[in-house]
């Protein structure tokens, strides 16, 4: 991990001299453990800020949204997914970006640590590749990071980036996953009644705080419509229905979208499961349009698109 941190530096310092890019986005080493944070380069000195590990879950995206300038950027499999994303969306250029692209063997669930150390503090946290070591005041404990991934990290098919200007190493293998949606067909297979119990238990605890929206690179409207008041299309309240309505209209606005980088639910200060809501909408993509979001620059994302030949009849 030491050896990508030292390669991100020196492209970062590379691109910032030449003038290929004004400002490098990337990850700098988090305040508290397990939680990296981004953070935008554009002064070559100040490099040595930049930092690869297995908790670099945020969506570098959302800081391409809208920018004019010459970017230069990480990017793993889901962080190169939505780039194409946001390019086919018009929010960013492609000749505006210089790729940076980083085979991603995954992220570490900070909750999932939390819980292995019994709530206890961490202090430091020290990521060996396929192994972490977690440091607290009177107890050190290793793990291995493959029973401590995030859940959209342990079914994700491409851990390699879609769309890059350089590589900072080979890309590593892709495995097919066995039933990626199992999650998804459990939740398929209930009756209405007990998928509506479900997903309202699943938002009981949402706190309304829009964390997951706001570490989204699919929300980037200028006034999202939980802020409109005129027309006020969801209250504010945390009743049950407000909230649900919130969820399901936030998931269906990323429907095509989403890459599953998981960066709403790491954010998430209830550890809310709302992936459950846009993997249906991912899963019902690709059944019905054969489509998985950011793999493309050049094709249109289903929902953008109407063909009178359409080989679904059920669109017609
Ligand atoms: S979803 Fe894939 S590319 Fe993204 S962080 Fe997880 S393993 Fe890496
Ligand atoms: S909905 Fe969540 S998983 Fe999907 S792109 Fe947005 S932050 Fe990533
Ligand atoms: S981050 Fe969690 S608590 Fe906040 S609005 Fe989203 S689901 Fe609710």
């Amino acid at each position: 991990m030491l050896e990508y941190t030292e390669r991100i530096r020196e492209t970062a310092k590379r691109l910032l001299q030449e003038g290929k890019a004004e400002v490098f986005i990337g990850y700098k080493k988090g305040t508290i453990p397990l939680m990296n944070h981004p953070v935008l380069i554009s002064d070559p000195k100040g490099v040595d800020l930049l930092y690869w590990d297995s908790n670099c879950g945020l969506n570098l995206c959302n800081y391409l949204t809208g920018r004019k300038d010459k970017i230069g950027i990480v990017a793993n499999g889901c962080n190169s997914r939505s780039i194409v994303t946001h390019i086919i969306e018009n929010q960013v250029r492609r000749d505006q970006l210089h790729i940076v692209g980083i085979p991603c063997t995954g992220m570490i669930d900070h909750r999932a640590v939390m819980r292995a150390v019994k709530y206890r503090e961490i202090l430091d946290v020290k990521d060996d590749g396929d192994k972490f070591r977690v440091k607290g005041n009177d107890y050190e404990e290793t793990f291995e990071k493959r029973g401590f991934l995030q859940k959209n990290c342990a079914t994700c098919t491409h851990h390699n980036p879609i769309l890059y200007d350089e590589m900072l190493a080979e890309p590593i293998e892709e495995h097919e996953i066995q039933d990626p949606f199992k999650d998804v067909e459990k939740i398929e297979e209930m009756g209405p009644e007990r998928k509506w119990g479900f997903f309202t238990r699943t938002i009981s605890r949402c706190l309304r705080c829009y964390a997951c929206k706001n570490a989204c690179p699919l929300c980037y409207c200028p006034t999202c419509f939980v802020d409109e008041s005129r027309p006020q299309w969801v209250g504010k309240s945390i009743d049950p229905t407000d909230t649900m309505t919130f969820h399901l209209l936030r998931a269906y606005h990323c429907a095509g979208r989403c890459t599953d980088c998981g960066a709403c639910e790491r954010v998430c200060p209830m550890g809310i499961s709302m992936r459950q809501f846009t993997r249906k909408l991912n899963k019902d993509a690709l059944d019905l349009f054969s489509w998985e979001a950011g793999l493309h620059l050049d094709k249109r994302p289903p929902l953008d698109v109407y063909r009178t030949d359409d080989y679904n009849d059920f669109i017609r």
